[in-house]
């Protein structure tokens, strides 16, 4: 049993911080909203008031917030920031989809506290974080990872080692993008079906049977013929990850034109309203006098 603070209990969050209570951890959570701290301290954790009270005695700090903001405010606020309470000796891991430039700032902060550092971000979403199935792309050393990798078993079918502090993040960034680009075209394609007056159903069970359709966009491609886009992983992340897949080819100077093209239709999604919708929800752009406008240059999409 190993004693584990949990900062932040968002839809992912919140479901990998059960399957440590329910691996027999002792879990400490915090959340800004604390609310979302109830369900957690009901089955067992410990509540904490700040992210450095969660720290302070934990042998690993788990943090899955939404973005590098929240990730800094978190690990470094000087009033009650995780760091500055941890232990010397403890470890760091920060689970959130974030830049590679702040990953590698906050492990530079934890060696200089003397704390160990993985940024080990998840790919899945709520079903496998539910589950226990989520797959983390960890970076850090052999030995950080060695120690953390049976807590986080506990919370995911795999651990793929990346190399350094920040290899997991850039490799999460390129599932996103992968992914990410996958929906969007898939989006488009269900506009030519529809404007073709192809049967919507028929066309997309074709596509999905075919030996070039992934089971990811099987499914994506299936849910686009829905009214409905309950949120798992929403439009408004799936536009922030996209910001960072840019960004981050950006600093390297290596050009990831389709990778900007289809960030600026999720970004043109968030504008039209469809930001809390899931992914999928996407396809709402190209619906019969749906609100997809060409004329707005997608963000990033020069070479
Ligand atoms: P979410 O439901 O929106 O939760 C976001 C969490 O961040 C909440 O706990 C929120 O606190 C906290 N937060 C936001 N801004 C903050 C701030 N300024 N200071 C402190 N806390 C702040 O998002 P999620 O779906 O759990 O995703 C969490 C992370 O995992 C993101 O980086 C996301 O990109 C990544 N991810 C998501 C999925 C998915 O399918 N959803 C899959 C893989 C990875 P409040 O409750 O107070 O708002």
């Amino acid at each position: 049993m190993t004693r584990i603070a949990f900062l932040g209990l968002g839809a992912m969050g919140r479901r990998m911080a059960m399957r440590l209570l329910k691996a027999g951890h002792d879990v400490t959570v915090w959340n800004r909203t604390p609310a979302a701290c109830d369900a957690l301290i009901a089955a067992g954790a410990a509540p904490a008031d700040t992210p450095a009270a969660a720290a302070r005695g934990a042998e690993v700090v788990i943090a899955m917030l939404r973005d590098d903001p929240a990730s800094r405010s978190v690990w470094l606020s000087a009033e009650d920031g995780a760091l500055s309470a941890m232990a010397d000796g403890a470890v760091a891991v920060e689970c959130s989809t974030l830049t590679p430039g702040w990953v590698r700032a906050l492990a530079a902060d934890c060696a200089r506290c003397g704390v160990a550092f993985s940024d080990s971000p998840v790919a899945g979403s709520l079903p496998q974080a539910e589950a226990g199935q989520l797959h983390f792309l960890s970076g850090g050393t052999d030995t950080v990872l060695d120690r953390i990798e049976p807590i986080l078993r506990a919370m995911g079918a795999g651990l793929h080692r990346g190399g350094a502090a920040g290899a997991g993040t850039v490799l999460k960034l390129m599932v996103n993008a992968f992914y990410g680009v996958q929906v969007a075209i898939l989006a488009e394609i269900h506009g030519v079906l529809r404007q073709a007056d192809l049967d919507p159903e028929a066309a997309v069970e074709t596509l999905a049977a075919l030996p070039v359709t992934s089971p990811a966009s099987a499914m994506a491609m299936k849910s686009m013929l829905s009214d409905t886009f309950p949120s798992a992983f929403p439009v408004h992340l799936v536009d922030k990850d996209f910001g960072y897949v840019v960004a981050a080819a950006a600093a390297l100077g290596t050009p990831m034109p389709v990778a900007g093209a289809a960030s600026g239709v999720f970004r043109q999604a968030v504008s039209r309203g469809f930001g809390t919708d899931n992914i999928t929800g996407v396809v709402q752009l190209y619906r019969a006098g749906g609100p997809f406008n060409s004329t707005v240059l997608p963000s990033g999409s020069s070479i």
